[in-house]
């Protein structure tokens, strides 16, 4: 997981921590204003908890018998307070702290040290947000996939049916995810026209991985050049949010770059990008590529040192059949 997501996350359940103790000391106050003797109830409680832990520091002898003298008076003050809080028709948790999450109490760690569940669902919340992917995850994956919308008449030259295609370019990616782990440099290029399922095939990806807790990054070739350039000319020492976005191009568990080629080509980009792809196959992250050129006309518009150094590590599908229209 990501470094500087979980920093995020860590910061935002601190200051939501911090507001919901500004929050409880109003409504103490509240109550400490209209009913004065709980106050008093408060302080003799808490001075009465300190006097436990020095008895227990000083270890003598017959401490239980102190102990449980002490715990019976401070049982009774907060008999007492509870029947004050009654009677005045406040809710007994009134002035405690309003955790949302109470297994945690709003720091995404349990008692043993392990991430609570609050934290994983946070996780993978900002993953989702980050990823670009809010809004279409809901209803594509491979369960709702239709693999009947593929002809299985042959095409042109190629030797497999559109339908058998897709069989075979779903496997493909099932066992991506599957594999995702291991450290065995699969990288996806998905290739052909609009309309054929590329998105769709992203997102499935994308989704399977976010569930599994993953960072995934989904953005076109456009936008991340966009981010790069933001983020080397213009001042955004103040903006986290682009320096987030910057270093998740480099350092997200999956890199889903969308409609690779459509991007202006200068020296410039075409550097850029090499450097995050680049980067990433040297530390073992991995990219989906997925534009509607041809290999080979990718290669005319970035440099050779390009095309032979990233490629050749990229399974290439090259999606084919009619335009279902479904993608857009
Ligand atoms: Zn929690």
């Amino acid at each position: 997981m990501n470094d500087s997501v979980i920093r995020e996350i860590l910061k935002n359940y601190e200051s939501k921590l911090d507001q919901k103790k500004r929050e409880q000391t109003i409504r103490v106050r509240e109550i400490y204003n209209l009913i004065p003797r709980i106050e008093e109830i408060d302080k003799k409680i808490a001075s009465l908890g300190v006097a436990t832990s020095k008895e227990i520091l000083k270890n003598s002898g017959c401490i239980e018998n102190k102990i449980e003298q002490l715990q019976h008076q401070i049982q009774s003050l907060k008999q007492e307070k509870a029947i004050l809080m009654t009677e005045n028709n406040i809710p007994i948790n009134y002035t405690d702290i309003a955790y949302d999450c109470v297994r945690c109490k709003d720091t995404g760690y349990l008692e043993n040290g392990k991430k609570c569940n609050c934290f994983k669902q946070a996780l993978i919340r900002t993953a989702y947000k980050m990823s670009n992917l809010e809004r279409m995850l809901a209803k594509e994956n491979f369960q709702t996939f239709n693999i009947n919308l593929f002809s299985d008449e042959s095409y042109e030259n190629e030797q497999r049916t559109p339908k058998e295609n897709m069989k075979f370019i779903a496997n493909v990616c099932e066992g991506f995810v599957i594999n995702f782990d291991k450290d065995n440099e699969e990288n996806l290029l998905f290739y052909g026209t609009t309309g054929l399922g590329k998105t769709f095939m992203c997102n499935c990806i994308a989704k399977n991985l976010l569930d599994k807790g993953k960072i995934v990054l989904y953005q076109t070739a456009f936008n991340i050049l966009d981010i790069i350039r933001t983020y080397k000319f213009k001042d955004i020492a103040k903006d986290t949010s682009y320096q987030l976005a910057y270093n998740l191009l480099f350092s997200s568990d999956l890199l889903i770059i969308d409609d690779l080629g459509t991007e202006l080509t200068t020296a410039f980009t075409n550097t850029e990008m090499f450097n995050i792809i680049n980067s990433r196959l040297v530390n073992g992250k991995k990219t989906i590529i997925s534009t509607n050129h041809h290999p080979r006309e990718l290669s005319q518009m970035y440099s050779d040192r390009f095309f032979s150094r990233i490629f050749g590590k990229f399974i290439e599908l090259k999606f084919y059949g009619n335009d279902l229209r479904w993608e857009e």
